[in-house]
């Protein structure tokens, strides 16, 4: 067990392509917060713009940081005020990191909070390490007997329950999923398990179209070639490409839920005319609001998605940067996990 006045273990990213595993200070344990053990941290499209370019989007890399935001592990340590039956938990460390002292978050909208910080993203270090403290209502159990690298898909499988609840997808709902990377086949299962009816996935990509076989959806199609297909209740667009933004994908009223962090370029001007005609609801979705990880969760205690089939690769903690690589360069992979070891 890590705790104050030991170094651990972690991976810390320098520069670009440059991380390096070294000692680092476990950070110290606070009232109302839980020590976790790290064993499994996956790895994310953030995680690798960090590598490859040394920012992600508008936040730049200036202080070498830790990365890793999707992350499970056992409960080593409770603070002050904390319930002792969490301790020897497997939880999924839920990443985001509210002021709760704003108005934003004030109104339960913590995942907008301004001031929000969250693991992984510099400078505020990340998962990758030996351990990590997270307020105890951030640690969310999950059953013992899953695999830690399965447990930290909770992590992007919230995203896909807080996109399936912002769509407002219920029983008997059309669904078009586009982009079929981890995000995507996720937003499958959400989207099932919000009792939608029929859900298409697409994407143009080969390789991620042979993996998405196995989402659960009804049909995946590639629209390299083609339009996207048309009369959906609800769109959880998961690919970021403007290409994915057709109006005519959704029937009248239908609800169009961003999820993929739009790529550089205009959509085209006829989607909001359309939305403006035929009353689309056009939504944003920032990560996961209240609820998000507990559905998660309970997806997964249900036995609703198999993450199983997402762990294509797994890595030691000293091989963080080969696991970047690989995962920045070998596009058959859907889901690298990096374990840290038990003891550091
Ligand atoms: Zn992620
Ligand atoms: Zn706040």
């Amino acid at each position: 067990m890590s705790r104050g006045g030991t170094l651990e273990r972690a991976a810390v990213l320098h520069a670009p392509e440059d991380v390096r595993v070294q000692e680092v200070e476990p950070e110290p344990l606070r009232p109302g917060a839980v020590r976790i053990a790290v064993a499994a941290t996956g790895l994310c499209g953030s995680d690798l713009h960090y590598y490859a370019d040394g920012r992600n989007g508008p936040n730049v890399l200036r202080t070498p940081t830790v990365l890793g935001h999707e992350s499970a592990g056992s409960i080593t340590e409770i603070g002050d005020g904390v319930d002792p039956d969490l301790l020897g938990r497997l939880v999924a460390a839920e990443p985001a990191r509210p002021c709760r002292r704003c108005e934003t978050c004030a109104s339960g909208r913590y995942n907008l909070c301004p001031a929000g910080r969250c693991f992984g993203s510099p400078p505020t270090h990340g998962t990758i390490r030996s351990s990590v403290v997270v307020d105890a209502e951030l640690a969310h159990a999950v059953p013992q007997n899953v695999d830690p690298a399965e447990a930290a898909l909770v992590e992007p499988l919230a995203v896909a329950c807080w996109a399936a609840r912002r769509a407002g997808i219920v029983s008997g709902s059309s669904v078009l999923v586009t982009g079929a990377g981890p995000i995507g086949q996720l937003a499958v299962a959400a989207a099932r398990a919000a009792g939608a009816a029929r859900i298409v996935l697409t994407d143009v990509d080969p390789r991620r179209l042979a993996s998405a076989a196995g989402a659960g959806a009804d049909e995946v199609l590639d629209t390299s070639a083609d339009q996207l297909p048309t009369g959906f209740d609800h769109q959880l667009e998961c690919s970021g490409a403007p290409e994915a933004l057709a109006p005519a994908a959704l029937v009248p009223g239908g609800v169009l839920a961003l999820v993929g962090v739009p790529a550089g370029r205009a959509p085209s001007p006829e989607l909001l005319a359309a939305a403006q005609r035929w009353e689309i609801d056009v939504r944003g979705c920032f990560r996961y609001g209240p609820g998000a990880f507990r559905a998660a969760v309970g997806m997964v205690r249900a036995g609703r998605v198999d993450l199983a089939r997402m762990v294509t690769g797994r890595f030691p903690l000293e091989q963080t940067g080969l696991a970047l690589h690989t995962a920045l360069t070998d596009r058959d992979h859907l889901k690298i996990a990096v374990l840290s070891e038990e003891d550091a």
